[in-house]
């Protein structure tokens, strides 16, 4: 069985066509630049990699192209479109209207139209990706496989705000979550890593990228995770200020003549490690301006470090317990110093990393950092959300 999965963006459309039977990658690729001028494709199949330059007015046109590579002589893998068996796309929001994969039909495209504002950002290009792949693949089987869904067992105390209750069952405002399809996998990879019955498990697992979450995963089950109604919440991200006190994003609405909509997008786009250090977003960059000194950077890393071991702390309370820590993503596969400055003052907890271990370069194998006397055993895990997102479509159909 081979299942193509479909990750849109509003320019930009990643694809890659799974073999099941070996959840091997058989071709993948990225399309960009959609719907402005200078459209590329970037396809890699066959150990070889295959660029095509070509205006991409729409995402119709960008499937229509992905396919047309995918069956191509040189860059092909399949004969035909019919080797598809089906596709699955990623969803960033749910709402309350799926709690799990769900398989694409007229109706669920009206649900998915009606709560497109709850992720304005990501759920309007899904559609349009969506759409333009039952328009050229038409009666093809899809799914659509959402961010959300794991964490859809989280305990009604655990996802509510507190504000009145008969406004979360009318507007649904609520906490979401974020980022489910990777503490999914990554939770699940530790279990089978260690060897031990997911049932068995209490895990904390910290997705940290450029967008950031945190989950408490306990017998396989999300308890809780640090996004909210948005990603906006949590800890601090490369742009996005994390948490914070509404009342004070209101006053600095109002100081800075910032209507409520300016107010979010200053909250996503210029806060966080930018905000704070002045220099970037990227950790990388971030990490290097602090060991030449830089103070800001120094603090913006110091920041995320701090919250990140505050929730780390907060979720081994909910879960009553902890057996295992999981670092996954760009900045948690690649940044020692940030998992070392996440962890750092926890070894009363019996969470001792060792130093040397974590230096470890990223091989996009699972690795076990924790020192030999460690009560909790600490993993890096590359993350890999297509596979999950394939897994999810073949166990639908
Ligand atoms: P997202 O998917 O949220 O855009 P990623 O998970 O790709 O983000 O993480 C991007 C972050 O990871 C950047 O801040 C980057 O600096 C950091 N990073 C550190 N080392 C690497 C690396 N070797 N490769 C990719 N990203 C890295």
């Amino acid at each position: 069985m081979k299942i193509l999965v479909i990750n849109a963006g509003s320019s930009s459309l990643k694809y890659q066509l799974i073999n099941m039977e070996t959840e091997s990658v058989v071709a993948k690729g990225t399309c960009e630049r959609i719907g402005i001028t200078g459209g590329k494709l970037t396809h890699k199949a066959n150990g070889k990699e295959f660029v095509v330059e070509k205006e991409l007015p729409n995402h119709t046109e960008a499937i229509a192209l992905v396919l047309a590579e995918l069956v191509d002589g040189e860059a092909g893998v399949i004969s035909s479109m019919d080797e598809i068996d089906a596709v699955g796309h990623r969803v960033v929001a749910s709402g309350e209207a799926f709690d799990r994969t769900t398989l694409v039909t007229d109706e669920v495209m009206k649900t998915m139209d009606e709560i497109a504002e709850l992720a304005p950002l990501h759920n309007p290009a899904a559609i349009l990706g969506i759409n333009a792949c039952r328009a050229v693949m038409p009666g093809k089987k899809m799914a659509l496989v959402f961010d959300t869904s794991f964490h859809a067992t989280m305990p009604e105390y655990a996802y509510l705000y507190a504000i009145d209750y008969d406004d979360y069952k009318q507007y649904k405002v609520r906490k979401y979550g974020a980022h489910g399809t990777s503490h999914k996998y990554v939770s699940g990879a530790a279990a089978e890593y260690l060897g031990k019955a997911p049932e068995t498990l209490k895990i904390v697992t910290c997705h940290l990228g450029n967008g950031s979450s945190i989950s408490a995963v306990d017998g396989g089950k999300c308890i809780d995770t640090t996004m909210g109604f948005t990603p906006l919440a949590g800890v601090p991200m490369g742009t996005r200020s994390g948490d914070i006190d509404y009342a004070a994003a209101e006053f600095l609405c109002r100081k800075k003549g910032m209507s409520m909509e300016e107010g979010l997008t200053y909250l996503n786009k210029k806060c966080g490690m930018l905000g704070v250090s002045g220099v970037s977003s990227d950790f990388r960059d971030l990490t290097a301006a602090s060991e030449q000194g830089n103070a800001r950077a120094k603090l913006a890393l110091d920041m995320f470090a701090y919250s990140c071991k505050k929730y780390v702390g907060a979720y081994m309370a909910a879960l009553g317990g902890l057996d295992c820590i999981v670092f996954t993503a760009g900045v948690g596969e690649n940044t020692p110093s940030v998992r070392a400055a996440v962890l750092e003052g926890l070894e009363a907890f019996g969470i001792r990393m060792d130093a040397e271990k974590n230096l470890q370069k990223n091989d996009g194998k699972i690795h076990d950092l924790s020192a030999a006397d460690s009560k909790v055993k600490i993993l890096v895990i590359p993350t890999n959300e297509e596979l999950v997102i394939a897994r999810e479509t073949a166990a639908l159909l």
